[in-house]
């Protein structure tokens, strides 16, 4: 029923029970990594709780509520959107959300909420949305998808039920890739090894080249860092840049790293090989302490670039 949906299994009986026992809460949190699927997950959902289908049957995807929600023209579906790139502000929930949720919905029995960015939402904000939260119209419930669940008042974090997206196993990926026709058999391990279980990742490399060209520079840069000075590496930070796909550029370290020491283990006579002879044994676990470390300070928003910069520099071989 939860068509076109991988992983997440768990996650998804979970939804699926709350609709049949009519259990369904007013506040949902569904949080993980970007391109794991949440916006997917909560669309469905959605759909199951405003399709007019059979009962034990929803989403049912053929009536009137589902193909509606599929365009995303149900008009108790509302996508509560921010208006400056960066930030999700108090007038933003004001408007999109406390204001309408007042307003009886339109069609459908229930009236859905998606407030996509939810990581971005800041103190005010998520003080305006609390009130909403605490006391909601009984036909309201409120989907939160945020890439930082660390970003949130705990209280906000209290009123919502909570789903963890996870990575999905590479069958799976390779299985949503053939269902949007962007399967590549020749790409098949460079992808599922790029992706880690994150379809979205994959689908962006093979549809989107800006993507694909910040990959490459992503290779090109860790290749070349044992030959680069500070001055090389505070250049090449822009090709980097931006904090928005830095998951991206952690991976992909994660990964490169990963197989350099095996490179390094198996004393491989190869271009890649001569690079992994320039670290040490103890270089990796160093190394891979540093991404960690700097995955967490991310999180609470740090200069980005500054700490690229330092976490670039401890990447280099120490001899
Ligand atoms: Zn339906």
């Amino acid at each position: 029923m939860f068509e076109n949906i991988y992983g997440n299994r768990k996650t998804v009986e979970n939804l699926k029970n709350s609709i049949e026992s009519d259990r369904v809460s007013h506040c949902y949190l569904f949080s993980g990594e970007k391109g794991l699927g949440k916006r997917t997950i909560a669309k469905a959902f959605a759909k199951a709780l405003l399709c007019e289908g059979e009962e034990g049957m929803r989403p049912c995807n053929k009536c009137r509520a589902c193909v509606k929600v599929d365009k995303e023209e149900h008009h108790d579906l509302i996508f509560v959107g921010h208006e400056k790139p960066n930030t999700f502000g108090v007038e933003d929930i004001r408007d999109g959300l406390n204001r309408d949720i007042v307003i009886r919905p339109n069609e459908a029995k229930r009236k859905i909420y998606i407030i996509d960015d939810a990581e971005l939402l800041n103190v005010q904000a998520q003080n305006a949305m609390l009130k909403t939260i605490e006391e909601p119209p009984e036909y309201a419930v409120i989907m939160l998808l945020s890439d930082n669940k660390e970003s949130f008042l705990p209280t906000v974090l209290s009123r919502c039920v909570e789903f963890n997206m996870m990575s999905v196993k590479d069958r799976e990926l390779i299985a949503a890739l053939k269902e949007r026709n962007l399967y590549e058999e020749v790409m098949e391990s460079y992808i599922t090894e790029f992706a880690g279980g994150n379809i979205g990742r994959a689908i962006r490399l093979l549809t989107d080249e800006v993507y694909r060209e910040k990959v490459t520079n992503v290779d090109k840069v860790l290749q070349e860092l044992p030959r680069m000075g500070i001055n090389d590496i505070r250049e090449a930070l822009p090709l980097l840049g931006g904090r928005e796909d830095m998951d991206m550029v952690l991976s992909r370290m994660q990964v490169y790293f990963g197989n350099l020491l095996k490179l390094k283990a198996t004393d491989s006579q190869t271009a890649r090989g001569d690079i992994a002879r320039q670290y040490s044994y103890e270089d990796f676990p160093r190394i891979f302490g540093e991404i960690e470390h700097f995955r967490v300070r991310m999180k609470v928003n740090v200069n980005a670039d500054l700490s690229l910069e330092l976490l670039l520099d401890a990447m280099r071989p120490k001899a």
